[in-house]
């Protein structure tokens, strides 16, 4: 995995310039060319494949850019409480969903951001299972696995593990299915829902911390996940317990982004936090739904690259209404040349795709309080 992600971190930087030039030069060329003529059309479709190809390119970054930034003692069960209201918005109604906690301490050290991950990406798997609906079962155990059961399914040194179980009665996976959805771009979803990644960042987060992941599946009915991490000893006191509870500031989010399944899960973390949410999947949509309701905003967060108009363009234009509006900007693009931060208004911040439940608050608690000073 290590491996696997130094070489994707390579080829997607360097994918990255060639993409730019790419977009670039047809956004470039685009103006200059008759409107309606077949070299427009021809131009419009290379900038719409670069788009795609920038897309995934993201995806990559986010499996290499995997390094844990802040380590400390996660407790499972703590994490499970604080997620299990977000977790029921972004599956839905018809998915039932119950949680389970252990009854001890299920410490574990890592970084919490990376463990929400981990949970979510599973649970939107196991909601995409389910689109008619089912039981999504979420546990945490503390285990101790002797010799024979750490090695011969887990590849574990013996010892006490905390468990992370996420159960579906989804549609369940064939063999051949099963034998393949840690491989990187591995999906059996249409383009516009699946990436293939999230098993692939899964695995590579569990396994930095010496865990593992066990799956079982059976086609038609179900299938389980389970994520063992390595139990930290009690004595090591835990950092800070359950993170203190934001304040609820209230008021009204619009939210910019393509991505459909980024729109619900970012939507599902503002209302979380307080905040009535309006979503558009693009900025000419943004723009046209501020000109038709003039919400009243007390925070505006969009994606970098957008289809049409950039994020950074939306929020050019949107700051002649909402001067004291704070604008955050979510991409995977960091390090790239549409993102400078010296051009970062007092009012303006960013933070990096995948977006966590606890960066998002993070982030919206500091603008929001740059912003009433
Ligand atoms: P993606 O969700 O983008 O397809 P993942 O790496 O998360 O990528 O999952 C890879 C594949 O594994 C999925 O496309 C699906 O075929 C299969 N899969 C993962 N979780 C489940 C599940 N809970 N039930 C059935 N199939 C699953
Ligand atoms: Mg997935």
């Amino acid at each position: 995995m290590n491996a696997v992600g130094r070489m994707a971190a390579g080829v997607a930087h360097d994918l990255n310039n060639v993409l730019f030039a790419i977009m670039g030069l047809s956004e470039l060329l685009a103006p200059i060319l008759p409107s309606g003529s077949k070299e427009a059309e021809y131009v419009g479709e290379i900038h719409a494949a670069g788009e795609r190809a920038a897309k995934l390119v993201r995806q990559l970054l986010t499996i290499a850019r995997r390094q844990p930034a802040r380590v400390e003692i996660v407790d499972l069960n703590l994490l499970v409480g604080n997620l299990a209201t977000f977790l029921e918005r972004i599956t839905g109604k018809a998915v039932n969903l119950s949680t389970r906690v252990a009854q001890s301490p299920a410490r574990v050290k890592a970084d919490p951001g990376q463990i929400e991950q981990v949970l979510m990406n599973l649970a939107i798997n196991a909601r995409d299972a389910m689109p008619e609906g089912g039981k999504l079962d979420i546990s945490v155990d503390v285990i101790h696995l002797d010799e024979d059961e750490a090695f011969s399914q887990l590849d574990l040194q013996p010892g006490d593990y905390a468990g992370l179980g996420v159960s579906d009665t989804g549609c369940g996976m064939d063999k051949e299915t099963l034998a393949r959805v840690f491989e990187p771009f591995f999906t059996t979803k249409p383009p516009e829902r699946g990436t293939g990644l999230g098993l692939t960042t899964t695995y590579g987060i569990v396994r930095q911390y010496g865990g593992a992941i066990h799956v079982y599946s059976e086609p038609g009915r179900g299938t389980t996940f389970r994520v063992y991490l390595p139990l930290t000893p009690e004595m090591e006191e835990a950092a800070k317990a359950a993170a203190a509870p934001a304040p609820q500031p209230g008021g009204t989010v619009l939210v910019v982004d393509d991505e459909e399944a980024v729109l619900r899960v970012v939507g599902a973390m503002l209302e979380e936090m307080g905040f009535a949410v309006l979503t558009a999947t693009n900025a000419e949509a943004a723009l046209e739904c501020c000109h038709r309701q003039s919400p009243r905003l007390t925070l505006i967060v969009t994606d970098l690259v957008l289809p049409g108009l950039s994020g950074w363009d939306l929020a050019t234009r949107l700051r002649r209404d909402y001067p004291h509006t704070p604008v955050l900007y979510m991409s995977g693009f960091a390090n790239n040349m549409i993102f400078r931060d010296a051009e970062m208004g007092p009012l303006e911040s960013y933070l990096e795709k995948p977006i966590t439940p606890r960066a998002l608050k993070e982030k919206v608690n500091e603008l929001l309080g740059r912003a009433s000073r």
